[in-house]
């Protein structure tokens, strides 16, 4: 028995004299009888200073203090609570403490306890910041990662750093469940683990967004090398459970040369960048951070910010270009083509508002827009001959969300043209890489309006595929017309496709005719129509009088001017 109360009593004053909370032992009135090195340490004292006189004078509190009432407190009910803020040895700042008081009527005795609160909320900062691991895969997070990557920078390394994001991952979630989507992030950080050498930090820095950073790579074209071997390394098939998905992955990456004078931040907003750039260019790709995409940001969000309040205004407008015969250059019809009138910028072209319509959920309003301006225009014009027809662009993920459906309905039921009067333009790629476009392809269709595919021969494009869409139309890609006149080989597949396009019915239209020779060109092959500079240049609808009203015979070749 003795031998363990000596063991008790050892670890007590062990304890006592570790241990980071204060205490101290008083008599009734609050005179200090005792104390451990923790309350010693509350202010500056020694411990002489500190046995005999009044606790409220040895914590520096002012006479009418919250100690004093929990004193006379703890007396009359046996325990007391309170704050106080003490005056600190170490800097200006003083230190809160949290008292309990107790006092043991047996003994006669009041004891106090104290913890400091500013360290304890130190603890607290400190323990939060050190939580740096994502909890589902085990990879550092986004603050451990600008860490390692300022401790890098500072010491004068070349950095590489690498963000890797899952194309649409949110539509994984949507389709195969979180938990797969959980399995498929878990794939990854396996895979990224596995790439990470010893000079390398992987981390979690978003929902499907990861990074790399590599120190001591400073040469350009290895981080690219490593950049598309991470890439190959991450995209591509992936069969979880019986469920297959094909991975789609942007990367986008960054540098600092050894002794660079960028932040850990200014680094990863590079790379941030150039991958939201990735996404942008359609994503699934790698790109390399350019200083002067931050410029292109900027006019990219001052667009963005301007076309919301162009919206539903008379900016959003159309041009419109003819397609013509090729024998006899008659106007078979008009292509119209989005315009932007801006009022600083002028007239503002598709390429470079289009795609940011696209990306924050404006086109709907473009398309309204170009349909109302041109039919508005040309309504008299179509509902008198009805072998004429309109012709306009629709993106794919207009198709998708299935509005555009609505928004052609509507505008056939305003204007009175017949359904066969209206082409809708639709690119290829784009179709064959969407089934849910495909769908809504049907839907189009069964209004009435022709289809036609645009761009085609651009890519990889097939016309056996053609049989299984509901198309009337092909029109063939400007850049494979460019090349009929220098090019034997582009003349040849030109030649194949315009007659099995014919062959198998499809009206075909070639695009971007510049050149007599390439107006002769097609005609030579049976190409029956045309659109291009050499008949037309696009222009705005309130100069399409001439061209309409214009005898066929006297329609002139415009001269070309660029
Ligand atoms: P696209 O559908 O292939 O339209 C033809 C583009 O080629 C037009 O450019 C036209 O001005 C141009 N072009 C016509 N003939 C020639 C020629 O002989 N030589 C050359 N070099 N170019 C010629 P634009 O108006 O700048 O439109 C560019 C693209 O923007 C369009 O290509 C289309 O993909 C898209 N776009 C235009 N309007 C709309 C729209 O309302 N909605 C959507 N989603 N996209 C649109
Ligand atoms: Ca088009
Ligand atoms: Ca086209």
């Amino acid at each position: 028995m003795s031998g363990h109360s000596n063991l008790d009593h050892a670890l007590d004053a062990w304890a006592n004299s570790h241990s980071p909370v204060a205490v101290a032992v008083c008599d009734p009135s609050g005179a200090v009888l005792g104390c451990n090195p923790a309350f010693v340490s509350i202010g500056a004292h020694d411990n002489n200073d500190i046995v005999g006189r009044p606790i409220d004078e040895v914590l520096m509190q002012p006479p009418k203090s919250h100690l004093n009432l929990a004193l006379r407190q703890v007396i009359a009910e046996g325990n007391a609570r309170a704050v106080i803020s003490v005056p600190s040895a170490e800097g200006p700042t003083p230190q809160q403490w949290e008292l309990l008081l107790e006092y043991d009527a047996e003994k006669d005795l009041l004891f106090l306890m104290g913890t400091d609160l500013s360290r304890e909320a130190q603890l607290t900062a400190e323990l939060q910041t050190r939580t740096t691991r994502d909890r589902l895969t085990g990879l550092e997070n986004r603050d451990a990662l600008r860490d390692e990557l300022s401790m890098a920078m500072s010491s004068g390394q070349p950095v590489a750093l690498f963000l890797v994001d899952i194309d649409g991952f949110t539509r994984i979630n949507d389709t195969f469940g979180h938990e797969f989507g959980d399995a498929v992030l878990l794939v990854i950080t396996q895979r990224l683990r596995r790439f990470a050498g010893a000079r390398s930090f992987s981390a979690r820095v978003g929902g499907d967004q990861f990074a790399l950073m590599i120190r001591r790579m400073a040469d350009p074209a290895t981080i690219q090398a490593t950049a598309h071997s991470l890439h190959e390394l991450l995209c591509g098939e992936m069969v979880i459970n019986q469920s297959k998905v094909h991975l789609r992955i942007s990367v986008g990456h960054a540098g600092a040369p050894a002794g660079a004078t960028t932040s850990a931040g200014d680094l990863l907003r590079e790379a941030d960048t150039a991958l939201s750039r990735a996404g942008a260019e359609g994503g699934n790709r790698v790109i390399e951070f350019q200083p002067r995409f931050h410029e292109e940001l900027r006019r990219r969000t001052r667009t963005e910010a301007d076309l919301r309040l162009a919206v539903g205004t008379c900016q959003l407008d159309a041009d419109v270009q003819g397609i013509f015969t090729v024998g006899s250059r008659t106007l078979m019809g008009f292509e119209a083509l989005a315009r932007w009138r801006h009022p600083e910028r002028g007239t503002v072209p598709p390429n470079e508002f289009i795609e940011v319509a696209d990306r924050h959920g404006m086109l709907d309003d473009v398309l309204r827009a170009v349909l109302e301006r041109s039919l508005g225009s040309l309504q008299e014009w179509l509902v008198t001959d009805p072998s004429k027809y309109l012709s306009f662009n629709v993106a794919p993920s207009q198709l998708a969300n299935r509005h555009a459906v609505e928004i052609v309905s509507h505008a056939l039921t305003m204007s009175g043209v017949d359904p066969s009067q209206l082409v809708v333009e639709v690119t290829e790629r784009e179709l064959v890489a969407d089934p849910v476009a495909l769908e809504a392809l049907d839907d189009l269709s069964a209004t009435g309006v022709q289809i036609a595919i645009d761009d085609f021969g651009a890519g990889a494009s097939s016309l056996g595929y053609l049989w299984t869409l509901p198309v009337s139309v092909l029109k063939l890609d400007r850049r494979l017309i460019n090349s009929i006149a220098h090019d034997a080989s582009a003349r040849r597949i030109v030649t194949a496709m315009v007659q099995m396009a014919l062959d198998i019915g499809l009206r075909v239209v070639a695009e971007g005719v510049e050149e007599d020779v390439e107006l002769e060109i097609l005609r030579d092959i049976g190409c029956p129509t045309v659109q291009g500079f050499l008949l037309h240049r696009p222009c705005n609808l309130d100069q399409t009088d001439e061209l309409i009203g214009a005898p066929k015979t006297s329609l002139a070749v415009p001269t070309r001017h660029r």
